[in-house]
Parts: structure tokens; C-alpha cells; sequence
């Protein structure tokens, strides 16, 4: 299959940059960082011109964040929809879809951050007996993911570890405050 080229839509003092539009069909990772999803498709960079392939669900969440770009892609000639490319799956868009607080086999967590596999992370709103706090990623159903329990002096460690490890895209204001003291982050 080869990739329709794209027209030139940037006007004005963009007009060198022009980026490339559509699907892709190498077996190439998403060029969101931290994600290991294969790319699906092209679309411009939002902010500075160029472009980025992403996965399935991160052209997703671009559709979410970038509405106008986004209307811009579909309205271009021999370029496929974007939409077809745009799966969820059972994960989260953005963090306010996932809710403050849920209870995981009883116990009552508090939401932390949206990681980049859309899997929404979760800790303990209260240490055990034995000052242990789970952590424990849940998808769009809240059906749990991965569990890992960790002393409660380690989590601000372990929220840094997920971080630069997994990646996050949006951290809970008050899982922020905690980590940073309020101190916000360009996200
Ligand atoms: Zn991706």
C-alpha cells in the first residue's frame, strides 16, 4: 500500500512546513513516548509545525484535544478519514473521565494519573496495618490491571518510577500537589 501524499495546509508563515498526513503502513512504534503500540497514522504536530504517527488510541486522543486540527485532516483531499484509525479500546481519554475515587476489592483508592497505555492509576487512600499502599492501574471499565503494593514511604518514589517508566499523560492535581508541592508541570 503506499501513503497517499498530503496537500500542503499550512498557510502563511508555515507554509515550509509541510507535514505528512495518513495512514501508515510500516510496522513502526507509536512516536508518543512510552508507547509500544504500532503506528497507525500520520497527522500534523499541533503546535510547531512537522507531523507524528501515533497508535490506534493516541490518534484518539489527539481527535480529543486537537478538535480543530483534527476537522482540518478530515476535510483533505485523497487523505483517508482519520477516524477509522481513532480506537479506544477499554481506556481512558483524558483524566477527567476517570473518577476521583473507586473501590478495588473493598478498598477505597484515589485516583493518581492517566497513564500513556489509557489505563487510569489508582493508590490507596489509606495505608494497611502495615503502612503498605497498593498501587493498581484499572482500564475504562475499572476492571484492575497490574497490582503492586509498596511501603507508603515509597510512593511519592513510585509515582516518579511510573512516570519516567510507563509514562503518564495527566497527573491528578492533588497526586501533583503531593509529588511537587503544587508546583505545576507544562503537560
Ligand atoms: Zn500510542
Amino acid at each position: 500500500m503506499s501513503r497517499p501524499r498530503s496537500q500542503p495546509w499550512y498557510s502563511g508563515a508555515h507554509r515550509a512546513l509541510e507535514p505528512d498526513v495518513g495512514p501508515v503502513d510500516e510496522h513502526v512504534i507509536c512516536e508518543c513516548g512510552h508507547c509500544d503500540r504500532e503506528q497507525s497514522y500520520r497527522l500534523p504536530w499541533p503546535v510547531i509545525g512537522g507531523d507524528i504517527a501515533y497508535c490506534e488510541y493516541h490518534v484518539a486522543r489527539y481527535r480529543e484535544h486537537n478538535p480543530e486540527i483534527w476537522e482540518r485532516v478530515r476535510r483533505l483531499d485523497g487523505v483517508d478519514d482519520p477516524g477509522i484509525y481513532a480506537t479506544v479500546g477499554n481506556r481512558f481519554l483524558t483524566l477527567n473521565e476517570i473518577p476521583k475515587e473507586i473501590a478495588v476489592d473493598g478498598e477505597k483508592m484515589r485516583r493518581v494519573a492517566l497513564g500513556v497505555d489509557g489505563w487510569a492509576l489508582f493508590d490507596s487512600a489509606e495505608p494497611d496495618d502495615d503502612g503498605l499502599v497498593h498501587f493498581v492501574t484499572v482500564d475504562r471499565d475499572l476492571e484492575p490491571r497490574e497490582c503492586v503494593e509498596i511501603d507508603r514511604s515509597s510512593a511519592g518514589d513510585f509515582v516518579s518510577w511510573f512516570r519516567e517508566h510507563e509514562g503518564v499523560h495527566d497527573l491528578d492535581p492533588d497526586a501533583r500537589k503531593a509529588l511537587y508541592g503544587g508546583e505545576s508541570d507544562a503537560e
